[in-house]
């Protein structure tokens, strides 16, 4: 049975105006009350996180989602007055940001073997303040190629290459939407196969196969939808929100 559900925001919970289908907001709702806890998990900062939670009526006043996981590393739990975030954050963010000097040398290497690869880079602020480099491509299949020759130049060292889209970041093998998304379900005592997640994208792909039951929606990248397929997952036949609230009718409603 399903205790917990995580969802990614963009391209999964959020149409692109950043709204949420008022039927799957009506739906999530209802499954809090009946204890279902529900998780973000997104990449966006916690600032970034909590826009569309205003722009949809669920923060200050919700209570859910109970927990978001942001960065796809930091941890906030909504307490009586909003959301506090877990002790651990600051570590995390540590451990992640002392890889910051071997970024940019694999980045350097980059440079070398593909020097016709045109990208920009999150400035030094950026890079310190959110604890890692993310790179920005024009084209999905530059990114792509980036995305190949870092993933080998990364190997056996820390980091780890993920990719959405267009962007390519250099994150510490010690975060990701997976990792995170079981310390949560630790915390709260549940297995994962008692968690429900929901991604579109290649930075969810990690939280798809960590043995949570996995599921897409219909409008996801080909590749996720494969995956899912494979897990026993299910597939929205909708688009974002109207397709969260399609798997949750079909999951969590039926408590499978
Ligand atoms: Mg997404």
């Amino acid at each position: 049975m399903v205790k917990m559900v995580a969802l990614d925001l963009d391209g999964t919970l959020l149409e692109a105006s950043g709204m949420i289908a008022q039927t799957t907001l009506e739906q999530l709702a209802k499954i809090s009350e009946g204890g279902c806890k529900i998780a973000i998990a997104t990449g966006r900062p916690y600032i970034r996180t909590l826009d569309p939670l205003k722009k949809n009526h669920l923060y200050p006043q919700g209570s859910f989602p109970q927990f978001l996981i942001c960065e796809e590393r930091d941890v906030y739990e909504l307490g009586e007055h909003g959301y506090v975030d877990w002790e651990s954050n600051q570590a995390t963010l540590e451990e992640e940001r002392s890889h910051l000097s071997l970024s940019h040398r694999l980045l350097s290497q980059l440079e070398k073997i593909a020097p016709t690869l045109e990208f920009a880079i999150n400035n030094a602020y950026s890079q310190t303040s959110r604890g890692f480099v993310e790179t920005y491509f024009v084209y999905p299949h530059e990114a792509l190629e980036a995305f190949e020759v870092l993933t080998d130049l990364a190997e056996g060292t820390p980091l780890k290459v993920t990719r959405n889209s267009r962007n390519v970041c250099l994150r510490s093998r010690k975060v990701g939407k997976g990792l995170t998304l079981k310390r949560v379900a630790d915390y709260c005592s549940l297995g994962l196969s008692e968690v429900l997640a929901v991604g579109d994208s290649h930075n969810d792909l990690e939280m798809l196969i960590s043995g949570v039951v996995s599921a897409t929606t219909n409008n996801a990248d080909e590749m996720i939808k494969e995956v899912v397929k494979q897990t026993g997952g299910l597939i929205s036949s909708l688009d974002r929100s109207l397709g969260v609230g399609q798997i949750i009718q079909r999951v969590v409603g039926t408590g499978e």
